[in-house]
């Protein structure tokens, strides 16, 4: 038998943004446990914004598990928050309800800053350095700084060690903001490993003394991009078969939807989607080829293949909760009825 640490993660009752919680129990196996294997265990809701003091308990299901390359045979478990009963999700729970379908595909591209001692890394103490140009996918010190990359590589190599289907990272646009990507077959798979990253994330950076900034504008009304969290999707239908009058369809859909996506695409976001920084503006719906200016972005390579392929919804922000994300984009879809579409082409 091993002792294993399991690691049970999951998502506390703040709003409009969840904090990542977690805490370790130990547990003898004989071999790498499997999902069913893992107990609920319980946690003390008063403290995280989801209970009263009177009735505290709430119940974490295991829904996903890791290996934990950064502990001695130690797992990370995403799990759900549930009721006492064990059964009924507590009305924290963003993931329990959403729709899910695993031959749609998901890649988010999360953006974040470092922060160091309340401002970005490489910041001065006071005023700002060099304006924007160089920083995006730049190297060298004055690009980039001294810690960094290293920071991010250490992520790359926990993601891919963990069994996260982690694809790129790039330094982005501001100083000291970077962006990596998490691509995930479903929407619950890609989201919960978009969870697991962030979760990894701060983690890591505990021991540089430096902050993951998830805000989508930590710098306000200046000339320094936000950070989004773009939502590139397709379904089946999307890749296989296609066609514009059906893309043209659910674009249509997805204007008419735009306040139901905003209201799930993470909080401050029209201070972040004003129409200036490669955004569209928040209130208006706007689809374009390679148009980063767009809501949504329509890859040349989607209409050369007689539009079939993926979309990138441009508006979703760094702070936003993958799986509300990903379900709003499902529901839109299943809202073009594909008949319909192929009896009036
Ligand atoms: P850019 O910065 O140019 O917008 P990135 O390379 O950062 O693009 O991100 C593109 C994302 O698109 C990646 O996360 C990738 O996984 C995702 N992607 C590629 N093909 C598909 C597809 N067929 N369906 C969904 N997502 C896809
Ligand atoms: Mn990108
Ligand atoms: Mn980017
Ligand atoms: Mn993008």
């Amino acid at each position: 038998m091993t002792k294993y640490k399991l690691e049970y993660i999951w998502l506390d009752g703040y709003t409009p943004v969840p904090n990542l919680r977690g805490k370790t129990q130990i547990k003898e196996f004989a071999e790498f446990p499997t999902l069913e294997q893992l107990p609920l265990w319980g946690f003390d809701g008063s403290s995280t914004n989801q209970a009263e003091g009177r009735s505290s308990d709430c119940v974490l299901k295991p829904v996903a598990l890791y290996p934990d390359p950064a502990r001695t045979n130690g797992i990370l478990v995403m799990c759900e928050v549930m009721m006492p009963d064990g059964v009924t999700p507590h009305e924290s729970n963003s993931r329990a309800t959403i729709l899910d379908d695993e031959d749609a595909w998901f890649g988010f591209e999360q953006e974040y800053f470092f922060y160091k001692d309340g401002r970005p890394l490489g910041f001065p103490e006071s005023g700002y350095p060099a304006p924007q140009g160089p920083y995006y996918t730049g190297v060298g010190y004055k690009n980039v700084g001294d810690v960094a990359r290293q920071i991010v590589e250490e992520h790359l190599d926990l993601c891919l060690a963990a069994g996260i289907n982690h694809e790129g990272i790039n330094a982005e646009v501001a100083k000291g903001q970077w962006e990596f990507q998490i691509f995930g077959k479903g929407s619950k798979k890609a989201a919960d490993q978009i969870w697991m990253a962030r979760y990894l994330l701060l983690r890591l950076t505990e021991k540089y003394g430096i902050d993951i900034e998830f805000h989508c504008k930590p710098l306000g009304d200046t000339d320094w991009n936000g950070s989004g969290m773009h939502c590139n999707f397709s379904t089946k239908y999307m890749r296989e078969v296609g066609g514009k009058a059906y893309f043209e369809a659910l674009m249509a859909q997805f204007d008419k939807n735009l306040m139901d996506h905003i209201a799930v695409y993470g909080p401050d976001n029209d201070k972040r989607l004003t129409g200036k920084h490669e955004t569209a503006p928040w209130n208006k719906f706007s689809y374009g080829v390679a148009d980063r200016g767009a809501s949504i972005r329509v890859p040349h390579s989607f209409v050369k293949n007689d539009y079939k392929g993926y979309l990138e919804d441009r508006r979703p922000n760094s702070q936003g909760d993958p799986y509300q994300i990903a379900s709003q984009v499902l529901k839109t879809i299943s809202q073009v009825s594909i008949a319909a579409v192929s009896a009036a082409a």
